[in-house]
């Protein structure tokens, strides 16, 4: 007998579910895009347990008829197309026809549905993709899905789900996407009985982008508007105040799907490149609409990638949308000084009714809004000039960086091949040397706002305040993790932080991480939450920059990763707001004090030096007395 076997149409259903649908967020997603391609601009979304549990869409589109309805659950029944012809032009967003079947064949789906013309509805159940019942049933127009516990019957598929908590987290993501790709439509999402977003459906993008992200990003964005050569680019991008330290807030739609596009990154990069920190990536939610001849969707089976079949143009019409956009103040600005416009990135032939920008303007830009910028950036720009100079000086100068992590690593290699107690010994006995340092510093005073000199024993130290301030935090901050009690101080007025709903949830499962440190929460609204407590140590820092990156930590590295050295160290750099500031001596002092009480007191955990130690000989040296 022959091993080759037709497979019959369940089975080839429940290998093509695979390929598109993996989680509830993938059910999810094409069901919305069905409602939104059957009309409808009211949608809700009702899920359990992270969606394993239960599904539930409704909207209030043109419903099917009597007959689709279980026809639409057969592979490839679409009414989407008609002939092979018009594919080339589908503007809907599903036309293979396999989201129905596919997502029947590995749960248990009832389906509600009415056209308007119809007298009653039709409802539809099935099982495992087996039709179970179909019955008339009375309804207002429109459909309602329900897909109940996904992969019951394929118990491999269904191992691979995450905690119901992060299914949720993925379900509200691609909800958020879908919203800011149709400002037309009204959505809710109600998850575990709770509503987690809404959006207002009046077809306004600011307003969704309000609905998603909160009003603190809501007033931070410029328009973008913008076409030439038939590419349209729409939407918005946050101004130079707006950055994060990852791509997930960078949104793209081509044709009205949620995709994610090298170039389309790139061009929005480039036309911050000279204003942004490196590492930092702006805003954006940014539709492009370009003939679908020109875009390649079928790169990947959930369609998330696309390829333009000229993406140097692509490229380029980005950058002028964004620029302009950007740039917008300047440009009008500079129309009365004709001089500084000069035509740099364009070719004559163009035409487009934005004005290039030039480097000039550029600069003036940056001028014009150093004011705005956050301190996060400036302490950035601080420390790494910093580094520079130090460097610079410690080779121009000769002066011996205290401890450098080269030192630190040969110490190590020599402490290594001795006997173990002579290193414990001799290590306790170092650290009491050198915090001596800092206990009985004299202190000198403080230079340009960001050094710290002070004496001891005949030695001239000089100490990074910023780094120091950092060092401290991050060695706190891992103690407290490691199990030792934070002190705690009640909030007069707290501080409330909005986040977009899917950030939200990430926060909400890890409550208890921020509660260890110290930082009692509770939720306030939707999408925000309340501050009630925070430890002493981090009072007057940054606390929305410290959430905001053990989130993005969250997102690019999962849960765990919160108790990394790496991430609590990022965490406490961006708290941490003492650069740049002038220092009174009691701050000093305190400064100073606390540095004693470190395990490491002189490198920070990128092994840049923290205090440098110069000897009355270098100096004698340079007043060639020696
Ligand atoms: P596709 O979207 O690729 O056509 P689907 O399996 O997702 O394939 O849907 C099959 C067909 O069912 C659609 O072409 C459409 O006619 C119909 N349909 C699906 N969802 C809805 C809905 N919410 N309202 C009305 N019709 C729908
Ligand atoms: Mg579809």
């Amino acid at each position: 007998m022959g091993k080759i076997i037709v497979l019959d149409e369940l089975t080839a259903n429940k290998i093509a579910a695979g390929e598109v649908i993996e989680r509830p967020a993938s059910v999810v997603k094409e069901l919305v895009e069905n409602s939104i391609d059957a009309g409808a601009d009211n949608i809700s979304i009702e899920i359990k347990s992270g969606g394993i549990k239960y599904i539930r869409i409704t909207d209030n589109g043109q419903g099917f008829e009597p007959d689709d309805a279980v026809l639409a659950f057969d592979k490839h029944a679409t009414s989407k197309i008609r002939v092979a012809e018009d594919l080339e032009n589908v503007n809907t967003l599903g036309f293979r026809g396999e989201a129905l079947p596919s997502i029947a064949s590995v749960s248990r789906v009832k389906l509600v549905s009415k056209t308007a013309e119809a007298p009653v509805g039709v409802c539809v159940h099935l099982e495992g993709g087996d039709l179970i019942e179909v019955s008339e049933i009375g309804c207002a127009k429109g459909t309602t899905l329900e897909v109940m516990d996904l992969f019951f019957n394929t118990p491999a598929r269904y191992k691979f789900l995450k905690k119901d908590h992060v299914e949720a987290s993925y379900v509200t993501d691609a909800i958020e996407k879908i919203a800011l790709a149709n400002p037309d439509v009204s959505f809710k999402l109600v998850s575990n009985g709770k509503t987690v977003l809404q959006t207002p459906g009046n077809g306004d993008l600011q307003s969704t982008i309000y609905a998603i992200f909160g009003r603190d990003v809501a007033t931070k964005l410029k328009e973008v508007k913008y076409e030439e050569s038939h590419i349209n680019v729409n939407g918005y991008v946050g101004d130079i105040s707006l950055m994060y330290s990852n791509r997930n807030r960078q949104i793209f739609f081509v044709n009205g799907r949620y995709i994610k596009n090298k170039t389309l990154s790139a061009a929005l990069d480039k036309t911050y490149s000279t204003l942004a920190m490196k590492g930092k990536f702006p805003f954006c939610v940014l539709s492009v609409k370009i003939n679908p001849m020109h875009v390649d969707v079928n790169v990947h089976p959930a369609k998330i990638e696309v390829r333009f079949d000229n993406e140097g143009l692509v490229f380029e019409v980005i950058y002028r949308a964004v620029t302009s956009a950007l740039f917008e103040d300047r440009r009008k600005s500079s129309i009365a000084t004709p001089k500084t416009i000069q035509n740099h990135t364009q070719s004559t032939e163009r035409s487009y009714d934005t004005k290039p920008v030039t480097f000039e303007t550029f600069e003036q830009y940056l001028k014009i809004k150093e004011e705005e910028i956050p301190l996060e950036v400036e302490v950035e720009v601080e420390v790494e000039e910093k580094e520079e100079e130090i460097k610079e000086e410690a080779v121009a100068e000769q002066i011996p960086i205290m401890q450098s992590a080269v030192e630190v690593a040969k110490e190590t290699v020599v402490a290594e091949s001795l006997p173990q107690e002579n290193i414990i010994q001799e290590r306790t006995e170092n650290k009491k040397r050198e915090n001596e340092v800092f206990e009985f510093a004299r202190i000198i005073g403080q230079v340009w706002n960001a050094y710290i000199l002070f004496e001891h024993e005949g030695k001239l130290y000089m100490m990074d305040q910023h780094a120091a301030h950092e060092r401290i935090m991050y060695e706190e901050l891992r103690r407290i993790i490691n199990g030792s009690e934070p002190m705690v101080q009640m909030l007069l007025s707290p501080i409330t932080m909005e986040l977009s709903p899917s950030e939200f949830q990430t926060l909400k499962n890890n409550f208890d991480y921020f509660a260890r440190l110290g930082m009692e929460m509770e939720e306030f609204g939707t999408a925000s939450v309340i501050i009630r407590t925070l430890p002493t140590i981090l009072l007057d820092e940054n606390i929305h920059s410290f959430i905001q990156e053990g989130l993005d930590n969250i997102i690019s590295g999962g849960e765990t990763s919160l108790y990394n050295d790496e991430t609590i160290f990022q965490m406490a750099c961006k708290a941490a707001v003492k650069a740049n500031k002038r220092l009174d001596l009691r701050e000093m002092e305190e400064l100073i004090r606390r540095m004693s009480t470190l395990d490491n007191p002189f490198t920070c955990p990128h092994g840049r030096p923290i205090v440098i130690e110069i000897t009355k000989y270098e100096i004698e040296k340079r007043f060639k007395r020696k």
